[in-house]
């Protein structure tokens, strides 16, 4: 089945159309790279995936239910977005507290809170640094703290905005693993990158945007065939 639907798609902000008439698909357990030049729409595409904006004509389906702003809350539950700069998703003075955040707003009792934490901190090998500030810890760290958190909510989708950025060798060669992991674990996944050599490596599909509109899109074997 199809994870996300986007048909006919259009967002403007203002007088600015960031979106003109976006159509295309993504099967469960796909793992998409959404690619495209800055103000091509991957940050506002990733709003309406969100639930956070409505489109302003067409409609975008998340499991086959169309997403309306009465069911955004409960659907954006199953597709979890890893912003691009961790301190925007980083606000408890611990680490643990952190990745408590999202299921404590679920109103789960405390025990399966701790639980979910245990697991997503262990996902993303973060366990050994549970006590620690946040605000202590290195970029690369940060961000698998911002993934933990999203990983805790039990999504179905994860999106990534270039998680890769900032990141030394190492840590871009342990997102990428661990990225292998969350697929493996049953996870759709969707990476905005500019990345292509990461694109070409780890996608099964890719979309590529520009002036919001689809510039190509397809399985990362016909796009980048070489
Ligand atoms: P990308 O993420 O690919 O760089 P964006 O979705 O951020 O693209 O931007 C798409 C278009 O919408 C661009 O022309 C951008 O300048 C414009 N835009 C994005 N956010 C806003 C905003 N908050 N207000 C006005 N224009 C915006
Ligand atoms: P990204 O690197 O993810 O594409 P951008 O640099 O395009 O992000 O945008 C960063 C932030 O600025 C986003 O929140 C976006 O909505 C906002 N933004 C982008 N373009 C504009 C614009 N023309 N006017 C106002 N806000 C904008």
């Amino acid at each position: 089945g199809m994870a996300i639907d986007v048909r006919g798609v259009t967002y403007q902000y203002g007088r600015i159309q960031a979106l003109r008439g976006l159509t295309f698909s993504i099967g469960q357990g796909a793992k998409v790279v959404l690619m495209g030049p800055n103000g091509a729409g991957k940050s506002t595409l990733i709003s309406l995936l969100n639930g956070l904006e409505q489109p302003a004509t067409g409609e975008v389906s998340v499991f086959g239910e169309r997403m309306t702003r009465e069911n955004a809350l409960l659907l954006r539950q199953r597709i979890g977005v890893v912003y691009q700069d961790p301190d925007d998703q980083i606000f408890s003075t611990t680490v643990e507290e952190d990745v408590a955040f999202g299921p404590r707003n679920l109103g789960l009792d405390e025990q399966m809170v701790q639980d979910r934490v245990t697991e997503a901190l262990r996902a993303v090998g973060m366990s050994e640094l549970r006590s620690r500030s946040p605000f202590e810890l290195s970029y690369g760290q940060k961000r698998r703290v911002a993934i933990a958190g999203v990983l805790a909510m039990r999504p179905e989708v994860v999106i990534l905005d270039e998680p890769m950025a900032f990141l030394d060798p190492k840590s871009r060669d342990d997102l990428q693993a661990l990225l292998e992991r969350m697929h493996e674990s049953g996870l759709t996944l969707i990476v905005a990158t500019h990345d292509v050599d990461f694109a070409a490596e780890w996608a099964t599909d890719v979309i590529v945007l520009k002036d919001g509109r689809l510039l190509a899109s397809g399985s990362t074997e016909l796009l980048f065939d070489d």
